[in-house]
């Protein structure tokens, strides 16, 4: 039999559990529960197999900026389908696709940010920068440079050198880590700032860089990399002096910064890119998701001029994928940028995130059980918690209290994500101000059902 949209939820679930192992999912769990099937979905809005028209807080996952189903990104893709399926853009060969993208890319970027380095996702990537910075700075003569501060609690992608990368000791425990990969702490207030005041202690979080630079050594530091807000971490908005101190150490020094940007790319924090935001000034960037709003998998790293030009002065780059600038990805992408720019997507951020949806998620914190609300752009976390004045955690909680309310938002139609017992939100841009009514009154109901 076919399997389709059609079939009854039971059996397109007992099919889903016996054939289909899901990323980051307990697969037991999954079975024994039955997964929640996506049928459809048009603009902010998801349709799932029993009919339910679910509202997506998360664009699918952080992706889907330009909201689903848009009829212009299905026509580029079939006429590139047609036109020129697939070509690479190894040795020397290439098509306009990449080109076209690349420079727009290049066009978009802020300051000497004029290289890009396709990638099929974000994780790959991630894995490009840590040969592009090694490899840079074995060209240069300092080949014992290679060792990559990030920090605990960020999250660069699952491969084995985004895991690496990444601070969460489930992936590294999940088949081990890179070596020359060190973590210093997040600047997470919220949770590990004791008395500090935010300012003062997100100096002193930045200021862990410089220590771990002199322990180790500044002749052995190739790179910092860091995401303008960690993402998949809790929607962590660093405290008003983290990055500034950051960005100076990274200049006293003369390593290499990354900015992760897979998230905070393509208009989520209200600029083009979240190291505009946050006043960071990066050697590299690392994009994915929002290029193309999840419409095809694409992703890859901005390279500066410096770093560019030494790399491509010293022979092959012994480095690439398949689908490095895939003219279907690469045209859908260029699409989703075209309608970005011309329905001013990026300043609808700013118009709908403040005040209008910045004053609502603040009111969330008139909820009992919601203690800090932050939002940048149109991305917020709320912090839940048994007493505000103390900060405290749930008493014996692993995310116990995130989970359940995340499962009360999916059963009202809302879907946010939890990470332990922070909920967090970041809706497709396009969002109207009415959309963003319906979210806020399902997550207050949600938390309401908590109690
Ligand atoms: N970097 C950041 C900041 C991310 O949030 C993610 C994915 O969530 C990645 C990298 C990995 O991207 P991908 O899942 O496309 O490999």
């Amino acid at each position: 039999t076919t399997i389709t949209n059609h079939m009854p939820t039971a059996e397109l679930q007992a099919l889903d559990a016996a054939h289909h192992m899901h990323p980051f999912t307990a697969g037991a769990e999954l079975a024994a529960k039955g997964a929640r099937i996506i049928t459809r979905a048009k603009g902010v809005w998801l349709t799932d197999s029993e009919g339910n028209r679910i509202i997506d807080g998360m664009a699918g996952l952080w992706c889907v900026n330009i909201g689903y189903g848009r009829k212009e990104l299905a026509d580029v893709a079939a006429r590139q389908i047609e036109e020129l399926s697939y070509y690479n853009t190894f040795f020397q060969t290439s098509h306009v696709p990449a080109i076209a993208l690349a420079a727009k890319i290049a066009e978009l970027a802020p300051g000497d940010l004029n290289h890009v380095f396709f990638a099929g996702s974000g994780s790959e990537a991630n894995d490009t920068n840590i040969r592009l910075v090694r490899r840079y700075w074995e060209i240069k003569g300092q080949p014992e440079k290679r060792v990559i501060i990030a920090r605990k609690n960020g999250y660069h992608g699952s491969t084995l050198g985004g895991g690496s990368l990444g601070g969460m000791s489930g992936i590294h425990k999940n088949g081990g880590m890179l070596a020359g990969i060190v973590h210093i702490d997040e600047p997470n207030w919220w949770d590990q700032g004791g008395d500090a005041t935010p300012e003062a202690f997100g100096l002193a979080r930045a200021q862990q860089l410089e220590q771990k630079i002199l322990e180790m050594g500044v002749e052995n530091i190739a790179a910092f990399i860091g995401e303008p807000v960690q993402g998949a971490g809790g929607v962590i908005i660093p405290p008003s002096t983290y990055w500034p101190e950051i960005q100076r150490i990274c200049d006293k020094y003369g390593i290499l910064l990354i900015a992760d940007e897979v998230i905070t790319g393509f208009g989520r924090t209200g600029n083009w890119f979240g190291s505009e935001t946050f006043g960071i000034r990066p050697h590299i960037m690392t994009i994915a998701k929002g290029l193309s709003s999840g419409y095809m998998p694409i992703g890859g790293s901005i390279v500066c001029d410096e770093i560019a030009n030494v790399i491509g002065g010293a022979g092959d780059f012994n480095h690439g994928y398949t689908y490095s600038g895939h003219p279907v990805a690469a045209a859908v992408a260029l699409e989703n940028l075209r309608i970005m720019q011309e329905e001013k997507v990026v300043e609808h951020v700013r118009d709908v995130a403040n005040p209008y949806l910045a004053k609502k998620w603040a009111a969330l914190t008139d909820h009992p059980l919601v203690g800090e609300a932050k939002l940048v752009g149109l991305m917020g976390s709320i912090a839940l918690t048994p007493n505000k004045a103390t900060r405290a955690r749930f008493a014996g909680d692993q995310g116990r209290v995130g989970y359940a309310c995340r499962e009360r938002c999916f059963a009202n139609n809302l879907v946010m994500r939890h990470v332990g017992d922070r909920m967090i939100i970041a809706p497709p841009l396009v969002i109207t101000p009415d959309e963003i009514d319906v979210l806020i009154e399902r997550a207050w109901k949600s938390l309401d059902e908590c109690l």
